[in-house]
């Protein structure tokens, strides 16, 4: 399948695009994961990116459209993808629709998914990463805690809050998210593609998602 998940910051996006590529291989592309892992690795693109992610604002467009650029044209897109915070603004969403058109790819839907924001920010401000940058494995203090107070499940590294999780922060990404983000949704109602889901958990999020598909 070749989907965009659109919704807020601790909507789900990253855990209803793991359970997908569950299903057919499509591949799970997180513009957040990757700048994340530039950042840690120390290299251009981190350090240009850090700023603006520790503050809650968005990237410029022109440095995420370099990296989804690149990282559409690689082998395991063919079996198809789920854009996981991508896009994040209508000149996104358009530089997407021109660089697709070029590469002969067309979307099967943009998927919408709507979360109340009390619950959102209260997820954020008890969500957990795992801080190594291949994992960054997604915990919950609360609802999802790992086996071990403060080390990974799945490769035992430590997990922490993220610098951009703090209260202020996260108040800030939801702000930036209404003004900027929530917009592209209208883009793909416009383009026939739109499929808004409702739901507070991600098995209700993937089983809608399939049903839209016809599957
Ligand atoms: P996420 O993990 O998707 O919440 O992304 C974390 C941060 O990375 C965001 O708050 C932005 O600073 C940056 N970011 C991720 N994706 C994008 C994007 N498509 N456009 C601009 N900034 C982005």
């Amino acid at each position: 399948m070749k989907l965009i998940l659109l919704g807020a910051p601790g909507a789900g996006k990253g855990t209803v695009a793991k359970q997908l590529t569950k299903l057919d291989g499509s591949v799970q592309i997180s513009t957040g994961d990757i700048l994340r892992g530039a950042v840690q690795a120390g290299t251009e693109l981190g350090k240009e990116a850090q700023g603006y992610m520790d503050r809650g604002d968005l990237v410029p467009d022109s440095l995420i459209m370099g990296i989804m650029e690149g990282r559409l044209q690689e082998d395991d897109c063919k079996s198809g993808f789920l854009l996981d915070g991508f896009p994040r603004t209508i000149p996104q969403a358009e530089a997407l629709t021109e660089l697709l058109t070029k590469l002969g790819i067309s979307l099967d839907m943009a998927v919408d998914i709507d979360v109340p924001r009390d619950v959102i920010f209260d997820r954020l401000c008890t969500r957990r990463t795992c801080e190594n940058s291949d994992c960054q494995a997604i915990y919950n203090i609360k609802s999802m805690p790992p086996k071990k107070e403060g080390i990974c499940d799945k490769c035992g590294s430590a997990i922490v809050q993220r610098a951009d999780e703090t209260e202020a922060a996260i108040a800030h990404r939801l702000d930036t998210y209404t003004e900027k983000t929530a917009p592209v949704a209208g883009f793909y109602e416009k383009l026939g593609l739109l499929k808004s889901i409702t739901g507070t958990s991600s098995d209700v999020v993937v089983d809608g998602i399939q049903k839209a598909l016809g599957n």
